[in-house]
């Protein structure tokens, strides 16, 4: 137990030690009583330019008092938390004087997220407290303390901020339960879908598109076109906030999405794709939610591939090159599409989401005129077609397919939808007129049943580790790189990965948990179901390597959890038959 301070002694050592060496800071960790709630300074920082503060601040529940109902659940505390974290951003926002001096001097940041609503650590909620942690860059001239600076951070500051921002009698408390609500509906929504027969659902008066490539929040209601349920599929549903709410519902199978190009095709998908998050009021996907199970796939060239069993689609390489277990350091196209699919069925995916915008032509389609010219025994490629309805019928496994250029699909598809200037229709009765008028002379090609592929093994020695004395480096670079030990893992095209926060999450676990896991017995599979658990159990502060809690993790799924030791090169394998 530390021992908690009273708070003048925080200030008291802060203006002994002004105008020092900047590591003088290191004086002011430990637990400090500001009466309303608990100030933790868990790590001073060692220079103005280093990373800053990890600073803790913690309100007991007497004082906070949110409301007892609101924290029920884990869905309900995960939304309480994200609504506490965004409200502590604002403030930040209004209420701080941000710059004061060299480095990062005066700068208090909280990760409060994006458009999604994800378990994060930054903000803890329960029974007994709220805690928000916080980055603070300690005040610096040049390189010494500023201790003037320092107490105004800490006595006037983020006492206003806590008092704006985690107080039940301060907070706008129709806001917090709206928030709530929505992200409950949500939950309940998605848990709701198989019993429906439903793999996503996608509300009426959602906003799809978004302002513009390069950011996620919605595009303004006057220029986006509201998604309205094309009657022959649309569903009633009850959740308990909002109560009844309607929309499409695309049932279990396989469903193709056709329609000219720019009428909204890849924008629908992205929606369903992010469908596994909940989101923000306001988001304007708050009633697209998809089933847990689904995963992107797309064409990911150059990416490494360890002893994966893509028979399935790919056999007879040129030069006898084994498909049973494939490796290489630089997949095709077609060969990493192919991964990319047998991976997320090894551990657990229900749902494969493909666009054509992002498949490899070869992969997907392989018409009349071209199986006439070559032979299938010089074409390596069983296509998707010829696997789609297999995959449903045989291992129940759904797809929804973004096709705009190949009316082969009809064949194989039991819903069309066709969008028309941002409109979705059911053209599913008139792809099947069609498919009578003109028939397909394409024959179907699969050498063999498809068979669910074999669970792999992850060989322990191949795992980076730490040696005694020396630690193991990991950081997480951004949202799509992290590098470990002397790799680089390269996850810019694993696009369901979408907070950096979850990066760092991935990359913490790779040293502290998914490690135990790799010790040459437990299979992928086995291994990402026990990091589920673990952190289920026992919370994301478990990544956490070092002497105190981060703030800045988020809740990864275990879909890019396997997508992103898959993506280690140098990793063995060894196929469990
Ligand atoms: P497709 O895949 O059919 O070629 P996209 O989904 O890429 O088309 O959409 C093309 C453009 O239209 C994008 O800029 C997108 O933001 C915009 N868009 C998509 N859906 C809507 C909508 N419902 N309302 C307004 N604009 C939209
Ligand atoms: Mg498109």
């Amino acid at each position: 137990m530390v021992k908690i301070e009273d708070k003048e002694r925080l200030r008291r050592t802060l203006y002994a030690i002004d105008r020092r060496g900047y590591k003088a800071y290191k004086q002011i960790e430990g637990a400090y009583d500001f009466g309303a709630y608990m100030l933790f300074i868990d790590h001073a920082q060692g220079d103005p330019f280093a990373p800053p503060s990890a600073v803790r601040v913690r309100v007991d529940q007497r004082v906070a008092q949110i409301p007892a109902d609101l924290l029920t659940t884990r869905t309900r505390r995960i939304a309480v938390a994200d609504y506490l974290a965004r409200q502590v951003a604002l403030q930040l926002r209004r209420l701080i004087k941000g710059h004061r001096g060299s480095g990062k001097s005066g700068m208090i940041v909280i990760d409060a997220g994006h458009q999604e609503v994800l378990e994060r650590t930054a903000m803890v909620v329960n029974r007994d407290f709220v805690e928000a942690r916080l980055s603070v860059g300690l005040p610096a001239y040049g390189r010494t303390v500023q201790a003037q600076e320092a107490v105004e951070i800490f006595f006037d500051e983020i006492p206003r901020v806590v008092e704006r921002s985690l107080m039940a009698r301060q907070l706008d408390l129709s806001a917090l339960r709206a928030h709530v609500g929505v992200v409950e509906d949500q939950a309940v929504l998605r848990e709701k879908l198989d019993e429906m027969g439903l793999v996503a659902f996608v509300g009426d008066g959602a906003i799809l598109p978004r302002v513009s490539g390069a950011s996620d929040a919605p595009m303004p209601a006057d220029r986006a076109v509201k998604f309205q349920s094309p009657p022959s599929l649309r569903v009633q549903v009850e959740v308990p906030n909002a109560g009844t709410i309607t929309g499409m519902g695309i049932p279990r199978g396989v469903t193709l999405i056709v329609g000219g190009g720019y009428h909204g095709k890849s924008t629908l998908l992205r929606a369903i794709e992010r469908g596994v998050y909940d989101h923000i009021p306001g988001d304007g996907r708050e009633r697209v939610v998809t089933v847990s199970g689904a995963v992107k796939i797309r064409a990911e060239d150059g990416r490494s591939v360890e002893k994966v069993d893509i028979t399935p689609f790919i056999t007879n390489l040129p030069f006898g090159k084994s498909t049973v277990d494939f490796s290489t350091d630089d997949a095709s196209g077609s060969t990493s599409q192919a991964t990319n699919i047998i991976e997320a069925l090894e551990v657990g995916a229900t749902l494969l989401l493909l666009d054509e915008d992002t498949s490899a032509t070869n992969f997907m389609v392989r018409d009349a005129r071209m199986q006439a010219l070559v032979a299938k025994d010089k074409e390596p490629i069983t296509p998707f077609i010829d696997r789609v309805r297999e995959l449903y019928t045989e291992q129940g496994i759904s797809t929804i397919l973004v096709m705009g250029g190949s009316g082969d699909y009809f064949d194989v598809a039991d819903h069309v939808i066709m969008m028309d200037h941002f409109h979705p229709v059911d053209v599913t009765a008139e792809a099947k007129e069609i498919i009578r008028t003109w028939p397909s002379q394409r024959r179907r090609e699969a050498p063999a049943p498809f068979a669910p592929p074999p669970a792999r093994i992850p060989q322990p020695e191949s795992f980076p580790r730490p040696k005694p004395g020396k630690p193991l480096k990991v950081q997480a670079k951004g949202l799509r790189h992290i590098s470990f030990a002397k790799h680089t893992i390269d996850l810019s095209l694993v696009e369901q990965l979408v907070d950096e926060s979850q990066t760092r999450a991935i990359a913490a676990a790779l040293v502290t948990g998914l490690g135990r896991y790799i010790d040459g017995r437990h299979s992928l599979e086995e291994i990402v179901e026990a990091f589920e658990r673990d952190i289920f159990e026992h919370g994301l502060d478990r990544l956490a390597s070092g002497r105190h809690p981060r703030g800045d993790l988020a809740w990864p799924r275990r879909f890019e959890v396997a997508a992103t030791i898959n993506r280690l090169r140098g990793i063995r394998m060894r196929q469990r038959r």
